[in-house]
């Protein structure tokens, strides 16, 4: 007795998200105007200007600019 075998391969596909944020772990980013670095994906790393900001390969990178910790996301 064959019962209703019920083959709906219908695979419905989410459209892939585009979306993707690369986070690249060892990366901060500071400001011209200011002595500090952050994740950047700090709140305050977005309020950087284009124009002012800058990128550290690491916390020895960003401390030996003379840049310290942000307190807000404490990288
Ligand atoms: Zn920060």
């Amino acid at each position: 007795m064959n019962g209703n075998t019920n083959t709906t391969t219908n695979n419905v596909e989410k459209p892939s998200n585009t979306n993707v944020v690369n986070k690249i772990e060892s990366t901060y980013v500071g400001s011209d105007k200011s002595n500090k670095y952050h994740y950047p994906d700090c709140r305050w790393a977005k309020k950087i200007k284009p124009e002012n900001l800058l990128e550290f390969n690491g916390k020895s990178d960003a401390e030996g600019k003379g840049y310290v910790p942000c307190g807000t996301c404490n990288p």
